[in-house]
């Protein structure tokens, strides 16, 4: 069930649930989608009335949305830092760097964003896996998997059984900063937790990690507005 908000200008979508005693509010950071959670026989009155009474909240978290970015040809998509230009071409065969930071993608490709998403994450692989392999042969002995994904809030993880997973998003980010997320994982290799050996391993691997961490905190947003 939806209804239609004149203040905010768009649907709500109310969800009845047998399982929930209390009514909840949600407003999606990336999209801007409000959703309410109603136990199931609550009345629409008091729906309504929930809805009203956290206008000012909902308010605020649309303040705080990202307006997302959509990939598509003219896009512009950072790309180690540097902004690349996404441009179809007719002579052009297949999805490639071009000088002067731009990226050819041929044009009758019908879904542009997914081709180059597809493009990023092996161009991730290629950058980070050998800058993997390059570690001290005791941490490298230890890892089992690694994985790329796209996990909303994780730049990596570390399980005790040695898989490691990055986000390929990172290498939308300066090199050092996906440098740093690298070598905070792998340092879980050897310390299973955030305590002071850990972060003077750190600190040894990677000793501007202190502004690396701050520029993900800071921007770390950014890249994740990118929609393919
Ligand atoms: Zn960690």
């Amino acid at each position: 069930m939806t209804f239609y908000s004149t203040e905010f200008k768009k649907p709500i979508t109310i969800s009845r649930k047998n399982n929930i005693r209390r009514l909840s509010l949600k407003v999606c950071r990336i999209t801007g989608k409000i959703s309410i959670s109603a136990p199931k026989f609550l009345s629409e009155s008091e729906i309504h009335k929930f809805y009203y009474l956290n206008r000012s909240w909902i308010h605020n978290q649309i303040n705080q949305c990202l307006v997302p970015k959509i990939v598509n040809d003219g896009s512009f998509v950072p790309i180690e830092g540097n902004l690349y230009e996404i441009v179809a071409k007719k002579n052009c065969s297949k999805i490639k760097f071009l000088e002067n930071n731009q990226i050819c993608i041929p044009k009758n490709i019908s879904n542009i964003g997914k081709e180059v998403q597809t493009f990023l994450i092996e161009y991730c692989k290629s950058i980070m896996i050998p800058i993997i392999l390059k570690k001290p042969n005791l941490i490298i002995q230890k890892i089992k998997k690694i994985n790329f994904k796209d996990t909303k809030s994780r730049w990596g993880s570390c399980s005790s059984t040695g898989s490691i997973m990055l986000n390929w998003r990172l290498i939308m980010a300066p090199p050092s900063v996906y440098n740093y997320v690298i070598i905070h994982e792998l340092a879980h290799l050897v310390h299973m937790n955030h305590g002071p050996l850990f972060w003077k391993l750190v600190q040894e691997l990677s000793p501007n990690y202190l502004k690396d961490k701050e520029w993900l905190k800071k921007n770390g947003k950014e890249i994740r507005r990118y929609i393919f």
